[in-house]
């Protein structure tokens, strides 16, 4: 333990000294000095270590993975026979593990919905967030307008879908989705269902704030990231702010879950907490720390207080509802 301590303090100054010496002490030596470092190594092949470089790009486990791969690809297989079962004869299905995406879509229209909206959104949020991959098929059904996807939800869950475009049934690991209305629903059910693969236990305002968050994003330029942007949400946060009915950020969080009379205003209220921090740039790091810990902090207040630097949300709170009107008026110019 000494020798170590002797080390960690003493080593930085051998390296200061070291370089000092190479570089300005003795600049012709900085070539000549090749010759020493070259006996210090063993010989290897170079020829063998090109070879390995495409070889050592096959992760370890990947005999594991492959298997796991198959089993959900067999799977998907099943769940896409059995939707089969269930869907009209014009309908579509489509596997693309862990996904089997089905509706009144052709199969190519299904497919661009995959390989444009589905695969690049799951790419950013599981770089951003989820660490834990589906094992299970997650289902997709995707409908082009409001009868379709109406008579759909009618008839998978008996579900009245008058008010709103899509939803996910968490039993089911299932999403319906009148994608007419454009790319956002779905970005906001994907974010639900993946979301609930990696933190099983997320409350309902952080769950709803996340997803919503994502139904208007940008991707970033090299596709890897997705933007929270403000969109139609932000009128039900300010409508509430100017008739003093916005609660405390702390009764949002600390309420377990969102009550349906005030679904609007939580939702945006939720929402706009997130875009907060990501605008901070400490949400994903606000996501991961909160899922690791959420069985001793199941709010996630303690962890949000601790991320902040502050005893209780107040100061947050006020700073918060002033970053909310000058986003107000920045958007509204
Ligand atoms: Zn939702």
């Amino acid at each position: 333990m000494l020798t170590r301590a002797i080390i960690l303090v003493v080593g930085p100054g051998f390296l200061i000294a070291g370089c000092y010496f190479l570089t300005v002490g003795r600049p012709s030596q900085t070539v000549q000095a090749a010759p020493v470092a070259r006996s210090e190594h063993r010989d290897f092949d170079i020829d063998e270590l090109h070879a390995g470089v495409e070889e050592g790009l096959v992760p370890a486990d990947s005999a594991n993975a492959n298997v796991d791969h198959r089993s959900l690809t067999i799977a998907c297989d099943e769940r896409a026979r059995e939707l089969g079962r269930h869907l009209d004869d014009k309908d579509r299905i489509i596997v693309r593990p862990p996904f089997v995406i089905g509706g009144n879509l052709s199969e190519a229209e299904l497919d661009r919905y995959y390989s444009e909206t589905v695969l690049p959104t799951k790419r950013a949020l599981d770089l951003t967030y989820f660490d834990n991959p589906p094992d299970e098929p997650l289902t997709l059904l995707l409908y082009s307008n409001e009868r379709t996807y109406r008579e759909a939800s009618w008839k998978f869950d008996r579900r009245d879908t008058a008010n709103y475009y899509g939803y996910y049934i968490r039993t089911d690991r299932r999403i319906v989705v009148n994608v007419g209305t454009g790319d956002g629903t779905l970005a906001h059910e994907l974010t639900h269902a993946l979301g609930h693969v990696d933190f099983p236990d997320m409350p309902e305002w952080f769950d709803e704030g996340l997803a919503s968050l994502y139904e208007e994003a940008d991707f970033s330029d090299d596709g890897l990231r997705l933007n929270g942007l403000s969109n139609w949400r932000l009128n039900h946060l300010l409508n509430a702010m100017q008739k003093r009915r916005l609660g405390t950020l702390e009764s949002l969080i600390s309420s377990r879950e969102i009550r349906e009379e005030r679904q609007a205003v939580e939702y945006a209220h939720a929402r706009y907490f997130c875009l907060y921090l990501q605008e901070r740039g400490l949400l994903p790091f606000f996501y991961r720390k909160f899922r690791d810990r959420a069985g001793s902090d199941p709010s996630g207040l303690r962890t949000l207080c601790e991320i902040l630097g502050t005893e209780n949300l107040d100061p947050i709170d006020r700073n918060f509802r002033q970053w909310v009107i000058a986003l107000y008026e920045q958007v509204r110019s």
